[in-house]
């Protein structure tokens, strides 16, 4: 083995290379697939056309989230096509002997929440999942991949996919998050700075002080919308709150195996002093509460700074900025606070976990829901949901006005019943604010931290959150 000094996405991809391909990619085994009911039933389908046994189901993980209600779950589900996906998915598992975290087993959730939870992720490894967000598991010090039906169907049938190996570039983040910002707010304005296609060809690997000071869970929210930076994979390295997260998870090595889990991945970590591609640097404390005017995540602003106008943006961005402005029917030049909403979520892969629920649940204890608004909170899981009522964190949204759900992805992407009507906005702490996004073709996505979203369910407008925490 070399012993040149190597990054952490070297280390594993080299961990992990099957052989390279005369295409100049690389053939790479993947340690943990993570699978939901939208994107499996075709690539089962198409193993079976070719007559092809799952090759190790025991390295795939199943849960159901994007087309399960948050209300009632009565089967069947009153849409057939979603009653029919969940059909599917039981039948899949079975039949291939994968453990389905279906609701019975009380770990039901959003596929990127319950994996950490269960400690199927874990530093060095390889993780695929068909699904864009998949990036989010980077934050154990994992290569964590989102991949296309395709790729499903062949890490199914070989545990492995291909990949054109990645570049990376280091974004270190460095110095104390004033108050009301949040590890939101840093992805957020990471994209602003450096572009929704500024990642493309990349990995990116999150360093510096602020990073080493976030909890597990806001390395989770920063990794999962890195693939909105355009970056196939972000990843922190793993240290000792890495550990701590995964100790005594079901999945998590134990005893002496433990001892030897936490030196191999020590040792996965970044080399001092290795080198990187690029690199680019953020000081923490020019980071505002940030919050998106646009039809994608780079078109953020502080929530104290003016939607832009076209003549004020340079040449190239002016039809991109025009089509968002018209979308969005917000006031160019305006202050972004202020801008009235209807709908409130709370929940999503992003920012649907424990800590985002409780700092939600700080805010709604200050006022209630303002009139006419909806206002919804979506645990991520069913272990967040447990803790959550463990803490009595329902009866705080309930007295504030908020309607507290049941786990899955709810109104992130409007899979199931919780949808947008009409051209509502919704200030939402998912991680797209896409056209349409939220299942009305003319909905309107403001995207935010979960304690701005609770402020601006309760004032009814966007609301600058460090003047509700004073
Ligand atoms: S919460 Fe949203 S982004 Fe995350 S997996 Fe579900 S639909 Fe996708």
């Amino acid at each position: 083995m070399s012993t040149a000094k190597r990054n952490l996405l070297e280390k594993v991809w080299d961990a992990h290379t099957v052989r390279e391909l005369p295409s100049g990619q690389s053939q790479l085994f993947i340690g943990t697939h993570l699978i939901h009911e939208v994107t499996s039933p075709q690539a089962f389908a198409m193993l079976r056309e070719r007559n092809l046994p799952v090759r190790f189901p025991n390295r795939t993980f199943a849960t159901v989230d994007h087309i399960i209600p948050t209300d009632s779950r009565e089967r069947p589900l009153a849409d057939p096509l979603a009653e029919a996906m969940f059909v599917e998915i039981e039948k899949n598992t079975k039949a291939n002997h994968i453990t389905f975290f279906d609701e019975a087993s009380g770990h039901q959730g959003v596929v990127h929440v319950m994996g950490p939870e269960m400690g199927l992720i874990q530093p060095g490894m390889t993780v695929a999942c068909g699904d864009s967000h998949t990036s989010t598991h980077g934050a154990f010090g994992a290569v964590a991949f989102g991949i296309g039906t395709s790729q499903v169907r062949d890490v199914l049938a070989t545990q492995c996919i291909t990949m054109n190996r990645l570049k990376v570039r280091r974004i270190l983040v460095e110095g104390e998050l004033r108050p009301g910002v949040y590890a939101k707010d840093v992805i957020l304005h990471v994209i602003r700075t450096l572009g929704v296609n500024g990642g493309v060809g990349f990995g990116y690997e999150y360093a510096g002080s602020s990073i080493e000071n976030m909890e597990m869970e806001e390395r989770m929210t920063l990794c999962n919308m890195t693939i909105e930076g355009g970056a196939r994979v972000g990843y922190v390295n793993p240290d000792e709150k890495t550990f701590a997260y995964m100790k005594d998870r079901p999945y998590a090595p134990k005893a002496e195996a433990w001892d030897r889990a936490v030196e191999w991945w020590k040792s996965m970590a970044s080399d001092a002093g290795c080198s990187f591609d690029d690199e680019v640097r953020f000081d923490a404390a020019t980071i505002a509460p940030t919050v998106t005017w646009g039809i994608n995540p780079a078109q953020a602003i502080g929530v104290d700074e003016n939607v832009p106008t076209t003549e004020s943006c340079p040449e190239e961005e002016r039809a991109g900025i025009a089509e968002a402005l018209e979308y969005m029917k917000l006031q160019p030049g305006g202050p972004v606070a202020g801008t009235p909403i209807d709908v409130a979520f709370i929940g999503s892969c992003t920012n649907g976990r424990i800590s985002d629920l409780r700092e939600a649940a700080r805010v709604a204890q200050t006022g209630k829901v303002a009139e006419g608004i909806k206002a919804l909170v979506v645990p991520g899981s069913q272990d967040v949901d447990r803790q959550a009522r463990a803490e009595g964190l329902p009866a705080i949204f309930e007295a504030a006005g908020f309607e507290y759900r049941q786990a899955g992805c709810s109104m992130c992407l409007a899979m199931n019943p919780d949808q947008l009507v009409g051209d509502q906005v919704c200030a939402s702490t998912s991680n797209r604010n896409f056209k349409g996004r939220q299942g009305s073709p003319t909905g309107r996505t403001l995207l935010m931290s979960p304690a701005m979203v609770a402020a601006a369910a309760i004032a009814g407008y966007v609301t600058d959150i460090r003047e509700v925490l004073k």
